[in-house]
């Protein structure tokens, strides 16, 4: 990490990147307050300090320690924060992303999405490609949902959060969404982090539910280095002996990342319980615990629902949470996120 001095000229610090360049590294720049950063990436050994120590504008050499660079609080020690339609991710507001699990039917998105306005969500979720665990479960409508969330944005002014799931689905998705997801279970599909990485949307990346917070960074660098910045973290349950719940809320993963990285950290209370009667309470941890946003699944016939039904909230719960997220931020020096009018 070549770090410039404070009085760089824009001169000194292209020479830097030049030279980044020549020796064949990718430089990864952060233009700062204050000063300019640049991150030197590439997988052979380079002699950094002999080679820019001593050029003009050039602060100091540090190594960074961690095995994801870009991701890192060493390279960008501020929060970085994203618009997202009106709301900023990863600033002191908190974000509320709310809706289905998966898109079934045109009518009941609008009532949910409206619904979910009402209370409060800032963005609509909804799943147009689903993985599901078996390939006999209800799978998504496709684009045809993507269309219909479209539909919601227009007349809700949500902004659409939905997954892709492979690398070719991402230009589709990208058309329709302001949000990418990817899921817990591509977390470690290399091929989509890398077509993420070339997207110029946000992408929402869920924790593996066997995947260490170290691993998550990890997948979230390899967005990062193919060049995009806009990253929101996810964590969604991980896998333990527990049974008592679909999977456990890793609270303790939110302080480590917040610590670690400084990308946004949102929470899936829904997932990582899979139980609607659990998901306010743990939302409500988490948002304790310093995540920047919520992603809940909210149904207005949870019974009827083609996936997840079990854990998504009502609609009037749904309100009840986003006041008692509310009260919450309060208490601990932070808001829900006000949208700013265009
Ligand atoms: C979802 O958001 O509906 C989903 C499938 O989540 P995850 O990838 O975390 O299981
Ligand atoms: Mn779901």
């Amino acid at each position: 990490m070549i770090i410039m001095s404070t009085d760089a000229s824009p001169k000194q610090i292209e020479v830097v990147i030049s030279r980044v360049e020549k020796l064949g590294f990718e430089p990864h720049t952060t233009r700062g307050k204050e000063r300019t950063v640049i991150a030197v990436v590439g997988d052979q050994p380079i002699k950094t300090q002999s080679h820019f120590a001593h050029m003009p504008g050039v602060d100091r050499v540090v190594p960074i320690s961690r095995p994801y660079k870009l991701s890192s609080r060493e390279f960008i020690p501020e929060d970085s924060s994203f618009p997202l339609d009106g709301v900023r991710i990863g600033d002191n507001g908190i974000v509320i992303i709310a809706g289905p699990c998966a898109v079934e039917d045109r009518g009941l998105l609008m009532e949910i999405a409206h619904a979910v306005k009402e209370a409060g969500a800032h963005a609509l979720r909804g799943g147009s490609f689903k993985p599901r665990t078996s390939p006999y479960a209800f799978q998504g409508l496709g684009e045809k949902a993507l269309v219909w969330l479209a539909e919601a944005r227009e007349a809700t002014g949500l902004p659409v959060v939905t997954e892709a799931m492979s690398p070719d689905q991402i230009p589709l998705v990208a058309e329709y969404a302001d949000v990418i997801q990817i899921g817990a279970r591509s977390m470690q599909n290399y091929n989509l982090l890398h077509a993420a990485g070339e997207s110029q949307h946000p992408i929402l990346l869920k924790r593996g539910m066997s995947s260490t917070a170290e691993e998550l960074l990890m997948a979230a660098e390899y967005i990062l280095s193919h060049g995009n910045r806009r990253v929101i973290l996810c964590e969604r349950g991980i896998r333990t002996f527990e049974t008592s719940t679909r999977n456990t809320t890793d609270i303790n993963v939110i302080p480590v990342l917040k610590s670690h990285t400084h990308l946004p950290v949102i929470i899936d209370p829904s997932h990582s319980t899979g139980n609607w009667q659990y998901v306010s309470a743990v939302a409500r941890a988490g948002i304790a615990a310093g995540a920047d946003g919520l992603i809940v699944e909210v149904h207005s016939e949870p019974e009827n629902a083609l996936s997840d039904g079990f854990q998504s909230l009502k609609p009037e719960r749904f309100v009840e949470l986003v006041q008692q997220i509310q009260r919450i931020a309060e208490a601990i020096g932070r808001t829900v996120a006000v949208k700013e009018p265009h």
